[in-house]
């Protein structure tokens, strides 16, 4: 088998977890509501999503890891103009950095909804810092739809 390349000239990051429950719904709503397709966004999928850039203090490592990975992008691509950041309900990543980091890690916030929310914000600030490009920043939640945990909607988080 042999496979095409696409010339690309992404338009957008897009920053959502790696769960493998979400994928499908990721994808879908990429495509569908986003109308983003394969090549005119990068994705960045890791575990937690731009929860890795939540805890500089705690998680330096991961923090550098995805900041420098975010600047090189918005250095190579000067074509994008719009940055996506999704997180989810029910992230077990999220669970791991609260059981990590301890009780600080809801100090200010009711419960890890309202964390993952304001990560997001924060994140999204942060990532504007990296760059001269003007971003439109677009930012997600993803929220089970059904008491079976079976389908999820997209709130803005504004
Ligand atoms: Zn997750």
């Amino acid at each position: 088998m042999i496979y095409d390349i696409i010339d690309a000239a992404p338009e957008a990051i897009v920053v959502h977890c790696s769960d493998p429950r979400f994928q499908r719904a990721f994808a879908e709503f990429i495509h569908n509501e986003l109308k983003l397709q394969d090549g005119s966004y990068i994705p960045l999928v890791i575990s937690g999503g731009v929860g890795s850039l939540a805890e500089p203090l705690k998680l330096p490592k991961e923090f550098r890891f995805m900041k420098e990975r975010l600047r090189m992008f918005l250095e190579r691509f000067e074509s994008i103009h719009r940055l996506i950041l999704i997180n989810h309900e029910d992230c077990r990543h999220y669970e791991w950095l609260q059981s990590y980091i301890g009780k600080l890690f809801l100090q200010r916030f009711q419960n890890l909804t309202e964390r993952q929310q304001a990560d997001l914000k924060k994140a999204a600030q942060g990532i504007l810092t990296l760059t001269s490009l003007k971003l439109d920043v677009e930012l997600y939640y993803a929220r089970f739809a059904d008491a079976r945990k079976s389908q999820v909607v997209f709130e803005q988080v504004g």
